[in-house]
């Protein structure tokens, strides 16, 4: 057992895995610029409060999972669990909203949470975050929507399908939770010691219950979309119409209310197979009150959160074929200090002139250094010794072909150039 291992629920990324994350974040950068998204970077660390508010004590994000501590200036810091509240904080303290609205913004960055680790699930993760500010059309809703569904799709997901629902806002909510309540209280018997709970701090979870004793009365429950008020129900309705006009598939799914206090309207998520009981690969929705909250102008809002470690494993599980990140294809053999030193030139050159290139370190035999290259794979090895430096030619030995030609070292570069 070593003595320092990495702390449980954080992955260490070793380069081999790094082409899969390339990938991913240039695909994602790709459409949110598509899109006209801008970036921006917010800290990894906010005050306590800001979450506290945001996301509103009695969800679970803030009451069990945050990474919070007190500095050495006495300040409660939060790391970030999410970047919405962080984002919409910047908006605010930057005067964003002066800017022509909406406000495409997007993220990428560690998360923090105190999760429970299992496969697919971190303390550690990241997130690919957009958020559209200053704009109440259904059509904003469903230009995130379509954006990660193009993400999934351009990566080679399949089956992909929304789980969509509306959580409605601070006008008909209160009506749609006296509802629930009331329907809850009839089953109060049946249903766990946590949603007993739940139904005082935040009712709407109820609908997220795991537990199997609740499963019948969940499925029993009335449905939110039945008690939306006009408003919500029309953006409910041109949301689903925007949705079939692009061809994105959607279920309904009247218990997805989603763990974060500040959604209101649209709610939606993407599952996928092939990650255990950890499905969800992003989660988003409406977020129209939660600038007010933060002291900002009231600001209506739209955004989803990409988890990207859970991309990769579907990614790794469906086999999908990315590019492998590039290695240098020279590698530089010398013999004799002389040689050495005209190479650590030659090396330099090459870096000038944009070619990748191992040099050889330390005094080895040819046998030796041409080992290291065959196992680095290298397209040419340069080879340099008294003789050649006599001759002012360079041997370059072409691995794949097994072949070797005298090359002018006054014309190496170039000569390298025009092949890697
Ligand atoms: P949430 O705001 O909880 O819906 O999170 C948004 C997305 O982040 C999820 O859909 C996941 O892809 C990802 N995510 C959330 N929690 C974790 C976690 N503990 N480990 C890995 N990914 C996570």
């Amino acid at each position: 057992m070593l003595q320092y291992q990495r702390p449980t629920g954080t992955l260490d990324t070793l380069p081999e895995d790094q082409h899969y994350w390339d990938h991913v974040r240039a695909r994602a950068r790709h459409l949110a610029e598509l899109a006209g998204f801008e970036r921006i970077d917010v800290p990894v660390f906010e005050a306590t409060e800001l979450f506290a508010r945001g996301i509103g004590t009695g969800t679970d994000v803030v009451d069990k999972e945050m990474y919070t501590f007190t500095d050495k200036g006495g300040h409660q810091l939060t790391l970030r669990p999410e970047f919405t509240a962080g984002v919409v904080r910047a908006y605010i303290e930057n005067g964003l909203y002066v800017r022509p609205q909406p406000l495409k913004l997007y993220s990428f960055g560690p998360t923090f949470r105190y999760d429970r680790p299992q496969a697919g699930r971190y303390r550690q993760f990241t997130q690919f975050n957009a958020e559209i500010l200053g704009e109440q059309d259904p059509a904003a809703d469903v230009e995130v929507m379509a954006m990660v569904w193009d993400l999934y799709d351009g990566l080679g997901f399949r089956d992909l399908e929304f789980q969509l629902n509306s959580t409605g806002c601070p006008r008909c909510r209160p009506g749609y939770l006296a509802v629930l309540k009331a329907y809850y209280a009839e089953h109060i018997g049946e249903i766990c010691e946590d949603c007993r709970r739940r139904l005082e701090h935040s009712p709407l979870r109820v609908l997220d219950c795991k537990a199997d004793q609740c499963q019948p009365v969940i499925a029993g429950a009335p449905h939110f979309l039945d008690h939306l008020c006009d408003e919500c129900t029309e953006h409910f309705g041109a949301l689903r119409e925007y949705l079939d006009l692009l061809d994105r598939r959607y279920t309904i799914n009247h218990r997805l209310v989603r763990g974060l206090d500040y959604y209101t309207k649209t709610v939606f998520e993407v599952w996928a197979a092939g990650i255990g009981a950890q499905a969800a690969v992003c989660g988003g929705g409406r977020y129209d009150g939660l600038a007010e909250i933060l002291d900002g102008p009231p600001t209506p809002a739209v955004g989803v959160a990409v988890g990207l470690e859970r991309i990769i494993l579907v990614m790794k599980d469906l086999d999908v074929d990315v590019p492998p990140t590039p290695t240098p294809s020279v590698f530089l053999a010398h013999l004799g200090p002389q040689a050495k030193w005209e190479e650590l030139r030659l090396m330099d050159a090459l870096r000038q002139a944009g070619v990748a290139a191992w040099i050889a370190f330390g005094e080895r035999g040819l046998r030796s250094q041409l080992r290291e290259a065959d196992k680095r794979g290298v397209r040419y090895t340069i080879i340099l010794g008294e003789d050649e430096l006599a001759a002012g030619l360079a041997t370059v030995r072409d691995m794949k072909a097994g072949e070797q030609v005298g090359v002018k070292l006054g014309d190496l570069v170039e000569w390298l150039k025009a092949r890697v």
